[in-house]
């Protein structure tokens, strides 16, 4: 099995091309961070987010976490965002989750050629044997934009856009820093992976060009 290990900041284009790779090739293709909001969002759901033990609620949700269950589209809102990022500091949680991601890969081998996983610590934890190991970064600016043109509002001021510009913004640097600079599985690019700044390339450029690698070394 072909295995591809993306990795990257939020709204660096790591999911989208992931997603691109996957139905290119037809590979398995796994959103990790999914993971994650899937047991935020649960915390949220079942109000146990401010309690004292994040580490025991989180890690009982995890066990039961059921790939049937991660549908994007429910998953989205900044609030599940940092909760995610918060909880992945906890080294238990991390390990249950880890144990998921392998269990997903094994379960695929002979079913699919490929797989593609997407996250923070795929190239350096996850599948550090992979084949191909791409790491997709681009200015906090930028990566803000494509997440505020996601959300799809139309501002009837250029204040208020520029204003939920900024707070996204913030919101992005906490979440970069939990990231950067936790104790366990750090998001880092792994020492072979390939690192691509997307700050100006567009979803199919960085797609064309990350082919373009994969293609000359198959
Ligand atoms: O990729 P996404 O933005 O959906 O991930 C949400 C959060 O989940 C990230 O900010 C990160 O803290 C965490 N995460 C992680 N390891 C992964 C995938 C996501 O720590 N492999």
């Amino acid at each position: 099995m072909i295995k591809i290990a993306i990795d990257g900041t939020a709204a660096s284009g790591k999911g989208t091309l992931a997603k691109k790779l996957a139905s290119k090739y037809n590979f398995v293709h796994l959103d990790t961070g999914l993971l994650y909001r899937k047991v935020a969002s649960d915390l949220i759901d079942q109000k146990k987010m401010n309690y004292g033990n994040l580490e025991v609620n989180s890690c009982e949700i995890a066990k039961k976490l059921d790939f049937q269950d991660l549908i994007k589209e429910n998953l989205r809102s900044e609030e599940i965002a940092s909760l995610a990022s918060k909880i992945a500091t906890i080294p238990e949680l991390r390990k249950i989750l880890d144990n998921k991601q392998k269990t997903f890969v094994n379960e695929n081998i002979n079913k699919f050629s490929g797989c593609v996983l997407d996250g923070r610590d795929i190239g350096t934890k996850i599948l550090p044997n992979a084949d191909f190991k791409f790491f997709i970064d681009a200015s906090i600016e930028i990566r803000a934009k494509r997440r505020l043109l996601e959300k799809n509002i139309s501002f009837l001021h250029e204040n208020d856009e520029e204003c939920m510009l900024q707070s996204l913004i913030e919101k992005m640097i906490v979440r970069d820093r939990l990231d950067n600079n936790r104790l366990i599985s750090p998001l880092v690019p792994a020492e072979d992976a390939y690192v691509i700044d997307t700050s100006s390339m567009n979803a199919e450029q960085l797609f064309l060009e990350v082919s373009k690698i994969i293609e000359g070394k198959l």
